[in-house]
């Protein structure tokens, strides 16, 4: 068997890894590298290989960067299976359709000075007609039920507890008579994210494809998250000013709701008006919805108690899809609480919420999530004031804070807990660490080597490994 790694090696976009086996390849997550433009659209359209050579795919969730160059895939050549979790499917068709429409308008500005200073335009990475036949090649499968995607070799699907539908992946492969198994950690949540249940370790593995995205870091509790989203509720009450949190419309916001809701049920949630506003984040509640076979024991039982306990609404929250909706909620000059989209603030609702309410003291903002270097979202939290806002400067004045506590990745001891589950229910033999920056993948392969596993690998972009 052959590994080689393609993405997410020594960076935390882009995952994909090739399996090569028994003259067959099979691809292990197709995502997209997000980064500096120009490179990221030459690694993304650029593909390493014949994509026609490619004869399946296993897709462990679906984040954009796992998710977001299948469309590409396709469009080079790729006719094959993509296998997934049914939530994963049902997400990532919402979520690639997005993208391609970002794509497109991203494009356009760009375009339009492409051609005023004489240049040709470019062509968008994909279409939405790309991620039509892109989706018509999943194949969905249900946790734990064993699957073929080529010739001797067996995969199953289990819990990762990081998004919905999210998965670890066991690949078996025979061979006269013997068998190999090589786990796929996809992402490894975090223990106590509300509705998914918890991530779990997988039997009988001798070599492992690990994530190291905090493995050097210890989060806070998740328990503080409610504490701080009670207490600037309360302040927004009682100052008459806006709360926004710039939230992911995928995992995060309805996290959010859900635990707004347990304030609500608890009777802890003062008379305002709470809102969602972004209309991926109600398409992906939708889809939230009809999946409860990825639901923990207590989101089931809060669903099935209570007929007017819904962990993603309530009476006093209510959802914006339409553009007019958006608007007159800008307009409105009361207390109110609002979530919106992109998390990082670099497109989407929030710039508006925050164009018309950054300049006031009574406004508090709330991020909830991770904020990358050179987004509107870092520049808030640095203290940079004002910021540029669609070509304006904005006075900030309001108050600028972090929800502590949530993140969709497990820390240092939570990974070091997976891989020690994993070590004492099979014969580790080699760890190869991807998904992290040159840092925390040291840290923590310093931590699996004291852990005895006995050998760790941090390969980067390009490289291949037989084993
Ligand atoms: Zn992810």
């Amino acid at each position: 068997m052959q590994l080689h790694f393609w993405g997410a090696a020594g960076t935390v976009t882009g995952s994909m890894h090739v399996v090569e086996v028994g003259g067959y390849r099979v691809m292990l997550d197709c995502g997209l590298y997000q980064g500096r433009r120009k490179k990221a659209f030459q690694i993304n359209r650029e593909l390493p290989f014949e994509a026609a050579t490619i004869d399946a795919v296993i897709l462990s969730h679906a984040h954009i960067d796992h998710s977001g160059n299948l469309p590409s895939l396709v469009r080079s050549g790729f006719t094959g299976p993509i296998f997934c979790t049914s939530a994963t499917r049902d997400l990532a068709a919402r979520m690639l359709l997005d993208s391609a429409k970002i794509q497109a308008y991203d494009l356009k500005y760009v375009n339009r000075h492409r051609q005023r200073v004489g240049k040709r335009p470019f062509e968008p990475l994909y279409t939405t007609h790309d991620v039509h036949e892109t989706v018509s090649q999943f194949v969905p499968i249900d946790y734990q039920h064993g699957f073929e995607p080529v010739a001797n070799v067996r995969c199953e699907f289990y819990d990762a507890g990081h998004m919905l539908g999210s998965a670890g992946v066991a690949v078996d492969v025979r061979k006269n008579g013997s068998r190999r198994r090589l786990v796929f950690s996809g992402d490894i949540g975090n223990t106590g994210t509300p509705i998914l249940r918890e991530p779990r370790s997988i039997e009988g593995a001798d070599l492992v494809i690990m994530e190291s995205t905090y493995g050097d870091k210890v989060h806070e509790s998740s328990r503080r998250t409610k504490e701080m989203l009670k207490e600037s509720i309360a302040q927004c009450e009682a100052s008459g000013g806006k709360l926004i949190i710039p939230a992911f419309s995928v995992g995060r916001t309805q996290e959010i709701v859900y635990r707004l809701n347990e304030l609500f049920e608890a009777g802890e949630l003062p008379p305002i008006p709470i809102f969602v506003d972004s209309p991926l984040a109600v398409d992906v509640t939708d889809i939230y919805r009809v999946h409860p076979e990825c639901f923990d024991a207590e989101t089931v039982d809060a669903l099935e108690d209570d007929d007017d306990n819904d962990p993603f609404g309530f009476h006093r929250l209510r959802y914006c899809r339409s553009v007019k909706e958006s608007k007159a909620l800008n307009k409105s000059t009361e207390a109110a609480v609002i979530i919106s989209a992109s998390g990082m603030c670099e497109g989407g609702r929030i710039l508006h919420h925050l164009r018309n309410h950054l300049d006031e003291p009574t406004t508090q903002v709330l991020f909830a999530g991770y904020q990358a270097p050179n987004t509107l979202g870092r520049k808030l939290l640095d203290g940079v004031n004002p910021v540029p806002i669609y070509g304006q400067k904005i006075e900030v004045r309001a108050q600028i804070g972090k929800i502590e506590g949530c993140s969709a990745h497990a820390d240092r001891p939570g990974l070091l807990h997976w891989m020690g589950e994993t070590q004492r229910r099979g014969s580790v033999e080699q760890v190869f660490l991807v998904h992290g920056e040159a840092e925390p993948a040291q840290a923590l392969a310093e931590g699996l080597v004291e852990q005895n596993v006995p050998q760790v690998a941090i390969p980067q972009r390009g490289e291949s490994f037989d084993v």
